[in-house]
């Protein structure tokens, strides 16, 4: 079975769906599940996502729900694109967003509400669907899914007090999240040249600038510089090694 095997934050999300090929024939509707198991609590990020990859294929299904989302964010499973296994009859040019938790006694909470409300919204913009383009499982099911605590009257009061503001710029949101990585240098001999944590993807070219004792290395700015020296360094060394 294929899948995308991807996290993104809803931000991530949202500027991935707006670049994204939806197939020549895009879904036209969403189908709201929730997963009962795993529960919130029990939810373990990829090691679930292959757990339930294993799980399909041992029913011998070719495609599984497209959509996972948790307090952890939206996991990518089976591609957009390409019909789903999730709701019988329902399944074609539908969307399969699976919810993670247990919905029959209480609704949505934490980032998976936001998550799950914000996924919804911005899939309906994206592909031009109205609330009747929404469906509940349990609409073609004998089962409660997506949880009897869901309903349709919860769902639009929610979404119509959603506010999602702006999009940020996606490069914007890396750099936040490489910033504030928490990774400090542990050798001694650096600690005068560098006065802030340095991340992964800076520790070499970090290194580097130590090494040569080029510059102190003080602010976000100086990591991005100490990586293009390192670059360029890389590039000479290539060409003249
Ligand atoms: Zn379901």
């Amino acid at each position: 079975m294929e899948i995308v095997n991807r996290r993104l934050s809803l931000n991530e999300f949202r500027h991935y769906i707006k670049e994204y090929y939806f197939g020549a024939q895009p879904a036209n509707k969403l189908v709201i599940h929730h997963t009962w198991k795993p529960t919130k609590e029990s939810w373990a990020g990829e090691q679930s996502i292959l757990g339930l990859k294993g799980y399909y294929e041992r029913k011998g299904w070719k495609a599984g729900p497209h959509l996972f989302i948790a307090e952890d964010g939206i996991w990518l499973f089976t591609p957009m694109r390409n019909n789903g296994i999730h709701a019988g009859t329902l399944n074609p040019r539908s969307i399969g967003i699976e919810v993670v938790g247990n919905y029959d006694l209480e609704v949505w909470s934490g980032n998976t509400k936001m998550n799950a409300l914000g996924a919804i919204e911005s899939l309906m913009k994206q592909l031009d669907l109205t609330k009747s383009d929404i469906h509940f499982h349990r609409d073609a099911s004998g089962k409660s899914c997506p949880g009897r605590a869901i309903t349709k009257e919860w769902l639009f009061y929610e979404l119509s007090q959603l506010d999602l503001g702006p999009m940020i710029p996606r490069s914007f949101e890396d750099l936040n999240r490489n910033i504030t990585a928490p990774s400090p240098v542990d050798s001694n001999s650096s600690s005068a040249m560098v006065l802030i944590p340095v991340p992964d993807w800076a520790r070499e070219a970090v290194d580097f600038v130590v090494k040569y004792r080029l510059f102190k290395i003080a602010s976000s700015q100086d990591l991005r510089d100490a990586v293009k020296f390192h670059r360029f360094y890389k590039i000479i060394q290539a060409n003249h090694g």
